[in-house]
């Protein structure tokens, strides 16, 4: 029988709900259980996809093509159970379930309601995760209790226990107490208030996680269990992480977060292995170098719109045992400054994927600097097509040269739509969505970076490289050392005659975790670590 754990926020929203469900979900892992996780977003949006990363930060892709929640970026990174399009709902797409169901007439004439038919549906959700080889489901639900939009999740979830028994399922509940400065206090009533809040719909909290800026002392943590209706040792205090996100679960598991979720559910686990975790906190605390990279982008000063890819570079670091101090620098900002002023100083660039024309300019003149100066550079998605679109201006001559997203009347669409493919590889509308296979060229720094002859990578896109121009690129040195296995798609671009050069039409920043860093960003930051060396031998 599968456990269900339901991981519900409370006091104020960005608490990292996501990274302490991520957490919870690694220790079980660890412990020998088969987790999965599901995160359940209370919008309206059927999903992220169409979102502006302003509002919603990075729309994070799955192998299956699933466009989510970037929490689900933080199960990738911290737990290997695979995700799918069933990992993620939203308000959005449970009416439009239950919609179409009454549109065929499958309730047979009933009014349709919320109670039942919606938290019906949201149950089905949250069950179907289950199976016979899944020992734990960990459902994160979105937004903050007392959100309007979240009770039919809340109402779902209350039922649950009642349909597959209460030793099944566990509710965890995280909250903030804050510090009050001109008091000098820590203040507990905002987790009362929550807490009652729940009470209200009918579910009482088995375990508070309770974020704090610091510790909390005995008399708060009797104080909460006592009017929360909360047993001691289940009030666990999550003190704020300033070095990283991944000493998260460390503090779990010294309050003994694992074996209190494994008592409860009265499950047998095996025994909490940290070893290799603990080893590579060791490593970021420790740092023996420094890199500076540069991340050019439209959406720099969104902290979670590039969030998988910064994580990637972060990952890159713990490996090489070296901080990655990230500049993020605003596209139109550097067009302004100039790049010698803008890139001052840097060890790599990387431009990341994007949308639309604003920026496009700034980025190409940054990949021009990276390019004649041999400063390591790697691109990704928009990145690359603006690498093809720097070089075909700047190294072919190829005057005006752009991708036809940006303007229709270029003589030099080297960046275009490719009408014949489309039928074959998008998947319902117009976008290259999800996992597809990459053969690599032997003898190219993507083959040797990767060390294999064939990968597959998320796609998110609608353009590619015009095949017209492979010719004139190769014979001006820019290889095409990726394709797709009808060899028709170019998806990793890279100049042998440049120190590192490289860039890729897919997102492998889906793909990193901080145990097993992507063989690109290892490949791309220990080529900056290489660049700072010679720009600053005696610095380090
Ligand atoms: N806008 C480009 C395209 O649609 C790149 C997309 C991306 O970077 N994700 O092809």
């Amino acid at each position: 029988m599968t456990k269900h754990i339901f991981v519900t926020g409370g006091v104020v929203s960005s608490l990292g709900k996501g990274l302490t469900s991520a957490s919870v979900g690694m220790l079980l892992e660890q412990r020998g259980l088969s987790v999965r996780m599901q995160k359940l977003d209370p919008y309206i949006n059927v999903d992220p996809g169409t979102m502006s990363p302003y509002q919603h930060g990075e729309v994070y892709v799955l192998d299956d093509g699933s466009e989510t929640d970037l929490d689900l970026g933080h199960y990738e990174r911290f737990t290997n159970g695979p995700l799918t399009s069933g990992s993620n709902f939203t308000t959005g797409q449970i009416y439009l379930k239950v919609i179409e169901k009454e549109r065929r007439g499958e309730y047979l004439g009933k009014t349709v309601q919320v109670v039942p038919h919606i938290t019906n549906e949201i149950k089905s959700c949250i069950l179907d995760l289950g199976g016979p080889d899944v020992d734990v489901v960990i459902t994160e639900l979105g937004g903050t209790i007392g959100d309007i939009e979240g009770l039919p999740f809340l109402e779902a979830i209350r039922q649950i226990p009642l349909d597959i028994g209460k030793e099944n399922c566990l509710f965890i509940h995280l909250t903030l107490v804050p510090y009050l400065r001109a008091a000098r206090e820590m203040k507990t009533k905002p987790t009362q208030h929550s807490v009652g809040q729940l009470r209200q719909i009918g579910i009482q909290p088995d375990i508070l996680i309770v974020r704090t800026e610091r510790e909390m002392g005995q008399e708060n943590l009797e104080k909460i269990a006592m009017f929360c209706n909360v047993e001691k040792k289940a009030v666990i205090e999550e003190v704020d992480k300033t070095l990283s996100i991944y000493e998260v679960p460390q503090g779990l598991v010294e309050n003994k977060l694992d074996q209190l979720i494994v008592n409860k559910l009265g499950m047998v686990a095996g025994r909490l292995d940290m070893q290799e975790w603990y080893d590579m906190l060791n490593r970021i605390r420790h740092p023996e170098h420094e890199v500076t990279i540069a991340v050019v982008g439209k959406y720099i000063e969104h902290r979670d719109a590039y969030k998988s890819i910064y994580e990637s570079l972060d990952h890159a670091g713990f490996s090489h045992a070296a901080r990655v101090i990230i500049k993020r620098i605003e596209a139109e900002e550097l067009l302004e400054q100039g790049p010698e002023v803008a890139l001052a100083g840097i060890d790599g660039l990387l431009i990341p994927g994007g949308f639309g024309m604003r920026g496009i300019e700034g980025k190409i003149e940054a990949i021009r600097y990276a390019r004649q100066c041999e400063i390591p550079f790697f691109g990704i998605c928009l990145g690359m097509q603006c690498a093809v679109i720097e070089f075909a201006r700047n190294a072919l001559n190829l005057d005006g040269a752009n991708s036809t997203e940006f303007t229709d009347s270029t003589h030099h669409p080297v960046i275009c739509m490719l009408e014949e493919q489309k039928k074959i590889t998008y998947k319902g509308g117009t976008m290259r969505l999800g996992a597809q296979p990459c053969v690599l060229e032997e003898g190219s720094l993507a083959r040797r970076t990767y060390n294999a002859d064939s990968i597959e990578e998320r796609h998110r896109h609608r353009y590619e490289f015009n095949p017209e121009y492979k010719k004139q690129f190769l014979d001006a040195g820019m290889n095409i050392s990726g394709k797709s296995p009808n060899g028709l798609l170019a998806e990793i671009v890279e100049i042998p005659e440049h120190p590192w050069f490289l860039a890729v039409q897919f997102h492998p920043e889906f793909k990193s975790k901080p145990l097993r860093p992507h063989p690109l960003f290892r490949g791309f930051v220990e080529a900056a670590l290489e660049h700072h060396q010679q720009r600053a031998p005696v610095s380090v």
